[in-house]
């Protein structure tokens, strides 16, 4: 059954997504590019995909649930999506019912044409606006606060689309790169702060934006830039102009992407992620060192960080647990129920080479603390002595409301207990999170220099960097319902 739309559709923390996000100006067959680029993409969301394309007169859409390789093989709804001009979204919320309308690209005819857009990120006072818009006689047609940005563009009182765009990106707050499609230009736009990725890549005249440059490396377009925070790029058959739309602030980039959320091959704001993730290690072990036989990442995306603290330990680094491949991330299963037996089918230890050996544990991140009781027991039944677990990230004590799926802060094991209860809760024999300033070391930068720090670390510190509207409404609205019964 369909969640009831009459009352606050975003304060249900299943609804929040993780994306990404792709755009193509300029390339017969567009949207096949788009397949690819997504597909590249496929780990900043799984469950849903969606397409739109133009050729210029009409606009074709085409959204499925699944994944992109199952759901846009060639031959299928791809044949469809006609143009060389085209934007695309990957999705992953961990609402139990996927709503097929939230699928992005969303589509709306508006005066002076249509616009699709497709975003990554999430608005912190997309309640608001829905409210004051649906006062007005809007019809919302999804629970996405994405919407609300389409409805913004059809209700400004501007003429052009992109002045339109612009003033609609003047009432939102909070976290967004978009990629947006009109019949005539590719927009690109990043918040003020730049809180989630888009870069611009080309390929052979045709302009390229995607969520990371690993979307870029599979169709092989050549990274050109990113996108600027605050900056609206529009790409024409005339070429790329760029609007500067919002007086500058410093950049408060996602410091999460760098830990867990982007992919190793991708390069953000002139780091490899993969080379980030080893530093953090490396940090890890000058932090936190141990006697141990062997350093054993939990992967795949403790990895990096494993060999990081192997290499600067002198410790060898073993693969002493062995994923299989086959089963989506774990928080892709919505109940705990689920996500217990999600971790037993995706991890198992490889006793021959664990068996009677000190083991050090690297993972990116503890949220729930349910992974990691759940692999240190499987590492200790298969035979190791000793288990010293690392983390890759400071303890996740707050939550996101910019995009990434964290649960309520009630929920996050860091913000309830100390390190050494969380240790005994996951069954280590110690354990370590890398400090706030050893993950700022590990990106070179330092985090208390007011020039030079330019990332939202609010899930290990709490420092939100924008307003947080909706969240600070609840109260007033729960007093509301309250008068309401
Ligand atoms: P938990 O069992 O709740 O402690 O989950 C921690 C594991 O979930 C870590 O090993 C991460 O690899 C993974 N993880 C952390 N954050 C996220 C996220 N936002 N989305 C999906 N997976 C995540």
């Amino acid at each position: 059954m369909e969640k009831d739309l009459s009352t606050n559709p975003f304060d249900d923390d299943k609804l929040k997504e993780e994306c990404g996000i792709f755009g193509i100006w300029g390339k017969p067959e567009a949207a096949a590019f788009v397949v690819l680029g997504l597909h590249a993409l496929q780990h900043r969301g799984q469950e849903a995909a969606g397409i739109v394309s133009s050729d210029g007169d009409n606009f074709y859409r085409e959204r499925r649930e699944g994944l992109v390789g199952d759901q846009f093989s060639v031959g299928g709804p791809v044949e469809k999506l006609k143009g060389g001009n085209a934007i695309g979204h990957v999705r992953y919320s961990t609402a139990g019912g996927t709503l097929n309308r939230n699928i992005q690209p969303f589509f709306a005819d508006v005066a002076n044409g249509g616009i699709a857009i497709a975003h990554n990120g999430n608005l912190t006072n997309a309640v608001a606006i829905r409210k004051r818009l649906v006062q007005k006689g809007s019809i919302f047609y999804s629970t996405s606060d994405t919407e609300c940005i389409v409805h913004l563009v059809a209700t400004s009182s501007y003429d052009k689309i992109v002045d339109r765009f612009v003033d609609a990106l003047k009432q939102i707050e909070g976290a967004y790169s978009l990629v947006a499609l009109t019949r005539k230009k590719l927009i690109g736009a990043r918040d003020p702060l730049g809180v989630r990725p888009l870069v611009i890549g080309k390929l052979e005249g045709a302009y390229v934006l995607a969520s990371e440059t690993c979307a870029l490396d599979i169709i092989g377009a050549d990274y050109f830039r990113d996108v600027d925070p605050g900056e609206v790029v529009v790409i024409s058959d005339e070429g790329l102009e760029s609007y500067k739309p919002f007086p500058p602030q410093r950049q408060r980039f996602c410091i999460f992407e760098y830990v867990y959320f982007a992919r190793p091959d991708s390069i953000i704001d002139g780091h490899g992620v993969y080379e980030v993730r080893k530093s953090i290690g490396t940090e890890l072990a000058r932090e936190a060192p141990v006697e141990a036989d062997m350093v054993v990442p939990v992967p795949d995306s403790g990895v990096p960080g494993a060999i990081g603290y192997a290499e600067a330990s002198k410790i060898p680094f073993e693969l002493g647990i062995i994923r299989n491949h086959y089963v989506g991330r774990t928080f892709i299963e919505p109940s705990d129920h689920i996500r217990h037996l999600g971790v037993k089918l995706k991890h198992n230890a490889n006793r021959a080479r664990i068996q009677g050996k000190r083991v050090v544990l690297v993972d990116d991140s503890i949220v729930r603390g349910t992974t990691s009781k759940k692999i240190i027991k499987m590492v200790r039944d298969a035979g190791a002595t000793e288990v010293h677990m690392r983390i890759a990230s400071p303890p996740t004590t707050d939550s996101c409301f910019y995009g990434v799926d964290t649960p309520e802060k009630k929920n996050l094991l860091a913000a309830n207990y100390t390190v050494a209860e969380m240790c005994r809760f996951i069954g280590a024999d110690s354990l370590h999170f890398i400090s706030i300033n050893g993950l700022y070391r590990a990106l070179r930068q330092n985090r208390r220099d007011g020039t030079t720090s330019r990332y939202c670390d609010a899930c290990f510190t709490g420092d939100y960097p924008t307003a947080l509207t909706d969240r600070d409404s609840t109260v007033e609205n729960a007093q509301l319902s309250l008068l309401a019964v």
